[in-house]
């Protein structure tokens, strides 16, 4: 068995917090490619690594949220996918302390697929696969696939990931919170796509983003209660405020530290944060789960 699969045998797995924030926090500009400064200010990109491995993370995320040629060609970048790809491997690899862990971190394509939208299914699985050979190569220890708001998108990625071989494969969706119960922006709900991850092959099941710690709690328990599967789930600090055009998230460390303990009680075998998030929060979060660095 894969050492991060034992490990969350033993006990809670503590993921990172976000990166986009602490790029922002580090003077990243709204438009820059934030997945260029793994070539252009790696040190930077491996000082966040370090800061939330310190604060008690197992297991931290690359700086490759946006790095598929689709969503790179965006930012004018597609024709460094490759590069990039290796470089935030490499970085990530630098910081991480031996008996953690290094995912290679897979965002979504920024488009719709047909005939919603434009992009072909077969090319956004194209993109996947190339993005997590670069990821591979570079020496990630697992995939995590995130922030996907379509099942057949987060499935693209999944297909994707199983061609390469035996890496493990952690799968996340976003789910929003309606009267109904929680779907995807899409409409799909949690028992589809759990036993569609399951049946393709995802080692782990995942959600993150959109929602706040204190929903997290309840969608943990449907998706404890759909799958026996390892679960991570990566919160949102509370809901977003957005005063003058700028958003921020206002809940404290100590309270997503507080929600982060029911989160696993309701039957999270990993947890770490998405937006919002920084090392305050795993570093209160790893003290309220009693896993200290
Ligand atoms: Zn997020």
């Amino acid at each position: 068995m894969h050492a991060i699969l034992e490990l969350a045998k033993r006990r809670t797995v503590i993921f990172d917090g976000a990166m986009g924030t602490m790029l922002m926090a580090a003077g990243l500009e709204a438009g820059e490619c934030p997945e260029l400064w793994n070539i252009e200010k790696p040190s930077l990109v491996t000082g966040i690594h370090r800061k939330y491995y310190e604060a008690g993370s197992d297991v931290v995320h690359t700086n490759t949220f946006g790095g598929n040629a689709i969503k790179l060609a965006d930012k004018g970048s597609s024709d460094r996918m490759e590069a990039i790809n290796v470089e935030a491997a490499k970085l990530a690899r630098l910081a991480c302390p031996a008996g953690k862990f290094v995912a290679g971190d897979i965002g979504p394509t920024g488009k719709l697929i047909k005939p919603v939208g434009v992009l072909a299914i077969e090319d956004a699985e194209e993109a996947f696969f190339r993005q997590a050979q670069a990821l591979i190569k570079g020496g990630v220890d697992l995939i995590s696939i995130e922030t996907m708001f379509s099942l057949e998108e987060a499935l693209a990625a999944l297909r994707a990931v199983k061609r390469l071989g035996d890496i493990p494969v952690v799968t996340a969706l976003t789910f929003n919170r309606t009267k109904k119960g929680f779907f995807t922006i899409m409409g799909e709900g949690v028992t589809q796509a759990v036993a569609i991850f399951e049946k393709e092959g995802s080692d782990v099941i995942a959600s993150n983003c959109s929602l706040g710690s204190r929903d997290m709690i309840d969608l943990t328990k449907e998706l404890r209660a759909a799958t026996r599967k390892p679960l991570l789930i990566q919160p949102n600090a509370g809901k977003p405020v957005t005063q003058k055009g700028v958003t921020s998230y206002q809940q404290t460390p100590a309270e997503f530290a507080q929600d982060g303990k029911e989160i696993k009680n309701s039957g999270a075998d990993m947890i770490g944060g998405c937006c919002g998030t920084n090392p305050e929060f795993i570093r209160a979060l790893a003290e309220a789960l009693g896993n200290l660095p």
